[in-house]
């Protein structure tokens, strides 16, 4: 799975070779733009589900947790937009427990920024959901994790959740958004893959994306346990999605594996729907407590929370974190394994700097679909550089 859902909307376009050239004009006038924020509004959610990647607190009208103050917010916002800001990404936890997310949205929209919301639909009325249309370029993805309430509900821990999740859905669509719709892909739900996509044409998404759940936090509890798809199949099963699935539905579909196992023909040209990246040198994340964050991880790895709102300028959070400047320097040519052996590192970066530092404690360590793909003779030779073709892989 790409953690942060970093891939490229419907008619954006792949920057493949926009994306080389502006990192290196981006290192020589040494000046990088702080593109996007995402905020981690909450530390709880109304969910457990067994793949989490932020592992978040359970939430219930008894016990709550902390949320991100709207001063902080505000706060943030103002010093960021001199940075280059244009849009802001609320995930959590769950987002929409924020107590004030009306407020939240409001000010997003007054400030004019582009706006994704990861939400599990729950909690979204068609009041939200009307709030979140009004913002500019509203992008809302929604979990759903079967095509059933009990394979649903099996995955995200609460039952009764599958309903309330549709009906956010339709929440959605009634206020005149088209939401993807996004699954983990595990033993559990792989037979569902069709009826999914079924589903979200009835209920009007706009595409749905199989991610494939990461080893990190409750994910690699779920990969010890083997309830999650070995290598084999989750390459087998992305190449059905690519050159057969795909093909035979109206409905965009995003399998979220890693662009050396992409076919050209689908990221690039007139008809490619772009590819997943790695946004890491143009996004901050912010935590719910109101630090500054290698994205989300900061939840998880001490050394990758940077600074509080209360006591660092976020420019100086920005310009000034070693580990930043170090991955503007470094990116990509210091990645190490099979990513630093990929014709693809420069459109991918690593594909989750995040995830690759958390299995490894080293920025730039390979990913870990690509390096067990590698490991199994998987991994496309025509995605290697000439010199390291030789390596163990796939024609
Ligand atoms: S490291 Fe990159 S891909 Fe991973 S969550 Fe952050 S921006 Fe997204
Ligand atoms: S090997 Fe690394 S750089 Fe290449 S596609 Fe895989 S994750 Fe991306």
């Amino acid at each position: 799975m790409h953690a942060c859902g970093n891939f490229l909307r419907k008619g954006e376009g792949c920057p493949y070779s926009e994306r080389s050239m502006s990192i290196n004009k981006d290192r020589e006038e040494r000046a990088y733009p702080l593109n996007q924020i995402y905020f981690y509004l909450t530390e709880g959610c109304n969910l457990r589900c067994r793949h989490c990647w932020i592992a978040p607190k359970f939430q219930t009208e008894k016990r709550s947790y902390p949320v991100l103050s709207m001063d902080f917010f505000r706060s943030i916002i103002k010093q960021a937009k001199p940075l280059g800001l244009s849009g802001v990404k609320l995930t959590g936890g769950e987002p929409l427990m924020h107590p004030d997310i009306d407020g939240i949205l409001e000010h997003i929209k007054r400030e004019n920024l582009n706006l994704t919301v990861e939400t599990n639909g729950i909690l979204c009325t068609l009041e939200i959901a009307q709030k979140m249309a009004a913002c500019k370029n509203p992008f809302v993805s929604v979990s759903l994790d079967g095509a059933d309430a009990s394979t649903h509900e099996w995955v995200r821990g609460i039952s009764g959740c599958f309903d309330e999740t549709l009906q956010g859905i339709r929440n959605l669509v009634d206020a005149g958004l088209k939401p993807q719709i996004i699954m983990s892909l595990m033993r559990r739900n792989k037979d569902h893959m069709e009826r999914l996509v079924q589903l979200a044409e009835t209920l009007g998404a706009e595409s749905v994306k199989f991610n494939l759940t990461m080893p990190i936090a409750r994910g690699e509890k779920l990969h010890e346990s083997g309830d999650t798809l070995t290598i084999e199949e989750l390459v087998e099963i992305g190449s059905w999605v690519e050159n057969t699935f795909s093909d035979s539905i109206e409905l965009r579909i995003v399998y979220d594996h890693p662009p050396a196992f992409r076919p050209l023909g689908k990221m690039f040209g007139d008809n490619g729907d772009g590819c997943s990246r790695c946004g890491i040198l143009g996004i901050l994340g912010v935590l719910a407590n109101g630090s500054y964050s290698l994205c989300g991880i900061g939840e998880n790895v001490a050394e990758l929370v940077f600074g509080h709102v209360e006591s660092e300028r976020l420019e100086n959070i920005w310009k000034k974190t070693v580990i930043l400047n170090e991955l503007r320097e470094g990116l990509t040519e210091r990645l190490e394994g099979i990513c630093g052996s990929c014709l693809m590192k420069n459109v991918c970066l690593g594909s989750c700097i995040a995830q690759n530092y958390y299995s490894n404690k080293n920025l730039w360590a390979p990913h870990w679909f690509c390096e067990a793909a590698q490991k199994k003779g998987l991994f496309p030779k025509t995605r290697l550089r000439p010199s390291n073709s030789n390596i163990s892989s796939n024609d």
